[in-house]
């Protein structure tokens, strides 16, 4: 604990961290020590963790790295962080994230965004998002896991891009009680590690069924670290032919079936697929999720949490959730909860919304065939490409960014668990990321495949 503090202290330049809790660490890391002492302590005793800032942590700020939650420090801790600490985990502070976790580079922050620790020009790259500082904090040795949550990519990209683990459990795997919501159907939380052990372990642990998320499962958690046996002789791996995009990255093309030659020398037969429906994913999600938030974020009205505008002699209460919700929320907020409520008014909704209801269960049913075929993961890449430049695509058209997405969206429209695994370097030497996509509940087994890739 004291090494990452220190590591910390020397690393302000990638605004990873943006609170920090070096006095309750301290405290909970000899509150560990004794623990570690005694002889019985879980593996995850002592382990110095950073926290994506949408986690609400009792007593310590959360604010979705949005204006609008200024001075929010809740009365409660979220589930997830809760089993973490009760299993001796120690918080070093909350880390940076794309405002609401909408963005797919950290810059829609209210902190600034947080920085790549990768570099291999002068450019300075984007860590991913939204789980942007989580992913630049594990990269760097700022701490040794961090949390992330993933609405349609934002654990699985941001891990591709610095090179580390990142794991989207099924959906209902992990609770969301206290974990601020964006798109509620789509969204869960999972661990950014170093290694798939490390991720196998800090699942294990963030996992447990929860009366106070009613989607929280109560199916039993394996211990998937004793999964990770390596063995995936016979296993089916499918190669689906709708993720090979025109005009797709030579690297991750290479990447992609390198990935495939490792897997088939390790004993698994390799079998090409057919998702048909994944080309209407992108357009479903950016009307789902959007829709789902524009009903989450109506909540912050300046009444119950952080920033509240100043009103002028004459304004009143309508002037207040007006001027609140103008100051608070960044740019992206906006034109989501303006997106969703258009798709959600009663002129458009059967064209819209329903209408991307409808897709996502085509995209499911793509899922649940091929599984039913006898496939035991898909291989696709993580992301379109390596970590791209800050300003490049914040600067142009909104939609640029959400092509990012394009890969890991239909794992979260499908609630099926996903993991994004550092498998190489493209030409310029940074690293890309290959993701495996499981059965439903089997995060275990889609470990232990990753574990061969690693
Ligand atoms: N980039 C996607 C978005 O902006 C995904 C974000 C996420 O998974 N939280 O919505």
């Amino acid at each position: 604990t004291e090494a990452c503090l220190s590591q910390i202290e020397g690393a302000g330049a990638l605004n990873a961290f943006v609170h920090k809790t070096p006095e309750i660490a301290l405290e909970m890391a000899r509150a560990a020590d004794t623990r570690i002492k005694s002889g019985d302590a879980p593996a995850m005793c002592g382990i110095p963790l950073g926290v994506k800032d949408l986690f609400a942590t009792k007593g310590v700020a959360t604010q979705a790295a949005s204006k609008i939650l200024e001075g929010f420090k809740p009365e409660y801790e979220s589930t997830v962080t809760q089993n973490l600490w009760d299993a001796g985990a120690v918080m070093l502070g909350k880390l940076n994230m794309d405002e609401f976790a909408m963005g797919s580079s950290n810059e829609s922050a209210c902190y600034g965004n947080a920085v790549n620790p990768w570099k291999v020009d002068e450019r300075q790259l984007t860590p991913g998002g939204s789980s942007g500082g989580s992913a630049s904090a594990v990269a760097a040795d700022l701490c040794l896991a961090a949390t992330g949550t993933d609405t349609g990519g934002s654990i699985r990209q941001p891990a591709a891009f610095t090179g580390i683990v990142g794991i989207k459990p099924t959906y209902g795997r992990v609770s969301r009680w206290g974990v601020v919501a964006f798109a509620s159907s789509l969204d869960q939380a999972g661990p950014m590690t170093k290694s798939v052990r490390d991720a196998a372990i800090m699942l294990g642990t963030m996992c447990s069924h929860d009366p106070k998320d009613s989607t929280s499962t109560d199916l039993p958690v394996p211990d998937f670290e004793a999964m990770l046996t390596g063995d995936i002789r016979g296993k089916k791996i499918g190669i689906p032919k709708e993720y090979r995009m025109d005009g797709m990255d030579a690297g991750i093309e290479k990447l992609w079936a390198d990935g495939t030659a490792m897997l088939k020398d390790a004993g698994a037969e390799i079998v090409d697929i057919s998702l048909p429906h994944t080309k209407y994913a992108l357009p479903a999600y950016y009307v789902v999720a959007p829709a789902e938030a524009s009903s989450n974020l109506a909540r912050y009205d300046g009444v119950r949490y952080g920033h509240r505008a100043k009103l002028a002699a004459g304004e009143g209460i309508d002037d207040m959730y007006a001027k609140t919700r103008a100051e608070g929320f960044g740019p992206e907020v906006q034109r989501r909860v303006m997106i969703g409520t258009y798709v959600l008014s009663a002129g458009f909704y059967d064209a819209y919304y329903n209408r991307a209801r409808k897709v996502r269960a085509l995209i499911k049913r793509d899922f649940e065939e091929v599984f039913a075929q006898g496939i035991d993961a898909i291989l696709t890449p993580a992301t379109p490409s390596a970590a791209f430049g800050l300003g490049e695509m914040a600067n142009a058209d909104p939609v640029a960014m959400y092509l990012n997405d394009v890969f890991t969206v239909t794992v979260n429209l499908a609630g099926l668990p996903g993991i994004s695994v550092p498998c190489g370097l493209d030409a310029a030497g940074l690293p890309l990321g290959l993701q495996l996509i499981g059965r439903p509940w089997e995060e275990g087994d889609l470990l232990n495949h990753a574990h061969v890739l690693e």
